[in-house]
C-alpha cells in the first residue's frame, strides 16, 4: 500500500483528500505545516507528498527546498498543490524538483492520474538504481570470492599508486598463489577447490585493514594492495596470512583439508609509473618462492633491496 503525505494548513482540505485517497487504497499521513511535514517525512518516509504552496510559516516552496536538499528525502516525488496558479510558483517548484503541480479545487481523478504517474516514475528510478548497483557489482567483483576482479583491482591500485606518489606515502603490494591447487581440485573435487578459494579470501579480509585492496588476478592467484604499508609491515602481514592459511582447516563433504600459499611482496617505489612494474617484481618474488620450496614469502628484503633502492632514491 502506497503511503501519501498530505501537507496543507487547512484541516478541511486534508480531510476531504484523505477520504478520497483512502478510498483509492492509499495510506494517508497528514501535516499542517512545512515544519511538521519535514518531521513526518523523516519518521515515516512516504512514497509521495502532496504539498500546498501557500502556508503560513514555512511555505510549500521552502519545504520543497528542504526536501530536495536532503539526500534521504530528495527522491520522494512531490506534487505541489495551490489555489494560486501563479506561473512563477509553478516554474520555481518544478525547477526545484517537484514532480508536478495540481490546481485547487482539486479534481480527484486528475490528481490520482498525476500521482500514478509520479509513483511509476519513482518506481522506475528505484529499479534503475538497483540495477545499476547490481551491474556495478558484477563489473567490479569476482562472483565466487566477493573480492575485486582483476580490472577493478588494477584500476583501484593504480589510483592508490598515484595518490601515494603525490603525497609521498608508502605503498606495498603482495601477490599470493595457492600451492598445488590443482591437486586440491583433483583430490577433493572442484567444489572443494571453490571453498578453499572463498576461505582464503575470507582469511585475507579478516587480517587486512579496510583500506587494503584485495583482488583476484585469475584462478588461484590474488593480489593485495596495502596503502600506507612499508615493506616491513607488508611482509609481516604476508607472513601472518601465510601462517594462518597453513593452519586453517577447510571442511567439505565430511573431508577436511588444508592449503599453503606462496607469496611475493614488494614496495612501490618512485620510479613505478603504474601497477605494472611492482606487479612484475612481486610476481618474480612469487615465482622464486614457488621454486625454492613453496609455502613461503619472498620480498624486496630477500632479493630486491638493491633494485628498489636504486629505483627509489
Ligand atoms: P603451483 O603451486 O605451482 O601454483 O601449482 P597449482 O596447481 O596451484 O597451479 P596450476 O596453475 O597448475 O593450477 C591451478 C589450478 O587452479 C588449475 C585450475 O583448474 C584451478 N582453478 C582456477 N580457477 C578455479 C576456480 O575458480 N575454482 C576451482 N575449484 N579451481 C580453479
Ligand atoms: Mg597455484
Ligand atoms: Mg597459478
Amino acid at each position: 500500500m502506497n503511503k501519501v503525505l498530505v501537507v496543507d494548513d487547512i484541516k478541511d482540505n486534508i480531510m476531504l483528500l484523505t477520504f478520497e485517497l483512502e478510498d483509492d487504497g492509499f495510506q494517508v499521513l497528514s501535516a499542517y505545516s512545512g515544519e511538521e511535514c519535514l518531521k513526518i517525512v523523516e519518521e515515516h518516509t512516504p512514497d509521495l507528498i502532496l504539498l500546498d504552496i501557500n502556508m503560513p510559516g514555512m511555505s510549500g516552496i521552502e519545504t520543497l527546498k528542504h526536501l530536495k536538499d536532503n539526500g534521504q528525502t530528495t527522491d520522494i516525488p512531490v506534487i505541489m498543490v495551490s489555489a494560486n496558479n501563479a506561473n512563477k510558483d509553478i516554474i520555481e517548484a518544478i525547477d526545484l524538483g517537484a514532480h508536478d503541480f495540481v490546481a485547487k479545487p482539486i479534481e480527484y481523478p486528475v490528481l490520482a492520474a498525476r500521482m500514478r504517474s509520479a509513483l511509476r516514475l519513482a518506481r522506475a528510478l528505484f529499479d534503475l538504481e538497483k540495477a545499476n548497483f547490481e551491474l556495478n557489482k558484477y563489473a567490479t567483483t569476482d562472483s565466487l570470492t566477493g573480492c575485486y576482479n582483476r580490472r577493478q583491482f588494477f584500476s583501484l591500485t593504480d589510483s592508490e599508486i598515484s595518490k601515494a606518489k603525490r603525497r609521498d606515502c608508502k605503498l606495498s603490494l603482495i601477490m599470493l598463489d595457492i600451492d598445488h591447487f590443482k591437486q586440491i581440485n583433483d583430490q577433493f573435487g572442484h567444489a572443494a577447490g571453490d571453498k578453499a578459494l572463498v576461505s582464503m579470501c575470507e582469511l585475507c579480509k579478516s587480517v587486512c585493514r579496510d583500506s587494503d585492496i584485495l583482488g583476484r588476478l585469475g584462478g588461484e592467484e590474488f593480489a593485495l594492495c596495502c596503502p600506507d604499508a612499508d615493506i616491513d609491515g607488508a611482509v609481516k602481514l604476508a607472513e601472518r596470512i601465510r601462517i594462518e592459511c597453513e593452519n586453517m582447516k577447510i571442511e567439505h563433504n565430511d573431508k577436511v583439508f588444508s592449503l599453503t600459499i606462496s607469496i611475493g611482496v614488494t614496495r612501490v617505489v618512485r620510479s613505478d609509473v603504474t601497477l605494472h612494474e611492482p606487479l612484475q617484481r612481486a610476481d618474480a618474488f612469487l615465482y622464486n618462492a614457488k621454486h625454492t620450496g613453496r609455502n613461503k614469502t619472498v620480498s624486496d628484503l630477500d632479493h630486491g633491496i638493491k633494485m628498489t633502492q636504486e629505483s627509489s632514491e
